[in-house]
C-alpha cells in the first residue's frame, strides 16, 4: 500500500481525502490518503516523519505552500513561477519534486464546462497566492488580455510584473477597469465574509462566464451577483479543487482520474 496524505492547519474540513480515494477506487490503485495536521512549528518535521514512514507524496495547503516550496529539492517550472507548491512527489532516487497544480485544476474545470479562453478577455480579482497560482496557466491558453485587479493595487502591478513575459497581462485598479470581460474569476476571500469586490456590473455581457474560486453548499455572494447582472455561466471553486486534485494524482500515479462523477459526489456530500 502506497501512502499519501495533505498537510495542512487546520485541515479536518479537507475534502482531499473523499477525492482521491475515488480517484484510487475509480483506477484500482493500492494505496492510501490522510489528512494530517502539521503545527505550524513543526511543519518540516512533520514532512520528514511522513517520507521517513514511506509516504510517496503529499499535498500542501493553507498555510504551507509557500514553506513548501522551499521545503523540496527541485520544483517544477509552473511551481517556480506560482512560488508555491502544493503537491510534493518522492521519485525513485529520493529526490523531492515540488508542483503546483491549482493552476491546471483551474483549466481542467474551465474545459470541462467549454469555457474558451483563447483570444478572450479575462478578469482575475484578487492578487493573492490563489491568483499567482492560476496567472501562469490561464496565460498559456493565450487570452487577447489577463487583467489583474487588487483591493490592493500594489500586489496586482507585483503580479503583473511576474507573468509579464508570459503573455499580455496588465494590473488595473477595481475603479479604473472598462469594456467587458469574457471570463471574470474571483480568487478573492470576499466571498467568504458575503462580500463581492467593488467592481462594475457592466463588465459583464450577456456571453460572460463567471468563476467564484471559493465554494460552499450555497451559491457565493460573487455569483449570486454575477447571476443578478445576466452572466451566461456561473461556476463555484469546487471544480478546481477536484481538478488541482486529478493533476497531482497523475504526478503521483501516471494515469489521470476521470473528475465529473467525484465532483458530482462531492455536491452531494456538500449538500447534506
Ligand atoms: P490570500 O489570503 O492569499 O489572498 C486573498 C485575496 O483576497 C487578496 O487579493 C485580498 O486583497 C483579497 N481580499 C480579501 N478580502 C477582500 C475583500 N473584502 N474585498 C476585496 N478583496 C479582498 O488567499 P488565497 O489567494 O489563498 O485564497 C483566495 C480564495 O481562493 C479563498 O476563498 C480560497 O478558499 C480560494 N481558493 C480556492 C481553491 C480551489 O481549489 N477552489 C484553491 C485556492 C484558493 P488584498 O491583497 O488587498 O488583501
Amino acid at each position: 500500500m502506497d501512502h499519501y496524505a495533505v498537510f495542512g492547519n487546520p485541515i479536518s474540513h479537507s475534502k482531499s481525502p473523499f477525492i482521491h480515494a475515488q480517484f484510487a477506487q475509480q483506477t484500482s490503485q493500492n494505496m492510501d490518503y490522510q489528512a494530517i495536521e502539521a503545527s505550524v512549528d513543526d511543519f518540516e518535521n512533520t514532512l520528514n516523519t511522513f517520507f521517513k514512514n514511506s509516504g510517496k507524496g503529499c499535498n500542501i495547503t493553507l498555510p504551507f505552500k509557500i514553506r513548501a516550496f522551499e521545503y523540496a529539492h527541485k520544483v517544477t517550472p509552473r511551481a517556480q513561477l506560482a512560488g508555491a507548491v502544493n503537491t510534493l512527489k518522492l521519485t525513485d532516487d529520493g529526490l523531492l519534486i515540488g508542483d503546483n497544480t491549482d493552476g491546471a485544476g483551474l483549466i481542467l474545470d474551465l474545459n470541462n464546462h467549454h469555457v474558451d479562453l483563447q483570444n478572450k478577455r479575462i478578469l482575475l480579482l484578487g492578487a493573492g497566492g490563489a491568483a499567482r497560482g492560476v496567472c501562469g496557466a490561464l496565460l498559456e491558453a493565450q487570452p487577447s488580455e489577463l487583467v489583474i485587479a487588487n483591493r490592493t493595487h500594489r500586489k496586482a502591478q507585483d503580479l503583473a510584473t511576474i507573468f509579464h513575459d508570459h503573455g499580455t497581462v496588465n494590473a488595473i485598479k477595481f475603479n479604473d477597469l472598462k469594456g467587458e470581460f469574457d471570463l471574470i474569476i474571483n480568487s478573492t476571500s470576499a466571498s467568504l465574509k458575503g462580500e463581492v469586490p467593488p467592481i462594475s456590473p457592466s463588465l459583464i455581457h450577456p456571453e460572460t462566464a463567471i468563476y467564484d474560486m471559493m465554494y460552499s453548499n450555497e451559491a457565493t455572494a460573487f455569483n449570486l451577483w454575477a447571476k443578478a447582472h445576466g452572466a451566461r455561466l456561473i461556476l463555484d471553486g469546487l471544480g478546481m479543487l477536484v481538478g488541482q486534485a486529478a493533476e497531482s494524482f497523475a504526478l503521483w500515479r501516471g494515469l489521470k482520474p476521470g473528475s465529473a462523477q467525484v465532483l458530482n459526489l462531492l455536491r452531494q456530500h456538500l449538500s447534506t
